[in-house]
């Protein structure tokens, strides 16, 4: 079957199968929790979509298109992250039922928002693959919610998937309340790729929720120690905090 066509029908069934679920089981928003929808209409208008002026590498809202002082002191190892919308509000409220409670119809209509957003992108990758969870994480939650997202993401675009390119070498505490330096050294070398499938590929790295960025840059430099030749990366959401805006000379 010709490249893209047989994932594209695999999309088919995958959003036949959802659609097969909500009728037997009515879904309730995941965003308020009205029933009809797995994701309302009333949750996505209330969403801060990531629409105006963005740092070129790592897609943080500014006031104009310019580096940010954070990629400006040290430059990632991706060459752009881009989000859909701030992590905040009914999405927020989502995306953690998404992570932790096994929302995973959710999965269809954020993977569809992501296709819209990379279309937008105007980038050319040639694989598509998720940032992995540790393996006691994976054992506990039973799936990686990454990978949930990306999935469909792939198939719709008719896109090669690859969820196995990048392993998490180690166990990672937790980034939840650590400063974006932290983030780094916590996420030093947590990751391996494997360079069958990446070398002499542009990937395409998908997360659910992006913060300062720590995760995508160790995802990064493990695909470009691959042999990847560039690495985008999407992700769903976008925690901004007020500290990501920062003045450059005293980090304040
Ligand atoms: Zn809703
Ligand atoms: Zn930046």
């Amino acid at each position: 079957m010709a490249a893209g066509r047989r994932e594209k029908l695999v999309f088919g069934l995958y959003r036949s199968f959802w659609a097969a679920a909500d009728w037997v089981y009515p879904p309730a928003c995941a965003g308020c929790g009205r029933p009809g929808a797995r994701w309302c209409e009333a949750c996505e208008a209330q969403t801060q979509l990531i629409t105006g002026p963005v740092c070129p590498v790592c897609g943080l809202p500014a006031r104009q298109e310019s580096l940010c002082p954070r990629c400006r002191r040290r430059r990632p190892a991706f060459t752009a992250l881009r989000s859909w919308a701030r992590y905040s509000g009914p999405l927020r409220e989502a995306v953690q039922r998404f992570k932790y409670r096994r929302d995973l119809g959710l999965a269809e209509p954020f993977a569809e928002r992501l296709c819209r957003l990379y279309r937008s992108t105007g980038w050319a990758a040639d694989l598509v693959t998720c940032v992995p969870l540790g393996r006691l994480r994976q054992r506990e939650r039973g799936y990686n919610q990454a990978k949930e997202l990306s999935y469909p993401f792939a198939a719709a675009l008719g896109m090669p998937f690859a969820p196995q390119a990048i392993t998490r070498f180690r166990e990672t505490r937790s980034q939840v309340g650590l400063s974006a330096a932290e983030r780094i050294s916590n996420l030093e070398g947590a990751f391996r790729a494997d360079s069958s499938l990446v070398s002499g590929k542009r990937v395409l790295v998908i997360d659910d929720v992006a913060t300062t960025g720590a995760t995508t840059h160790a995802a990064a430099q493990s695909l470009l120690a691959a042999g990847a030749v560039q690495v985008y990366a999407l992700t769903l959401a976008r925690a901004v905090r007020l500290a990501d805006h920062s003045d450059p000379v005293s980090g304040q």
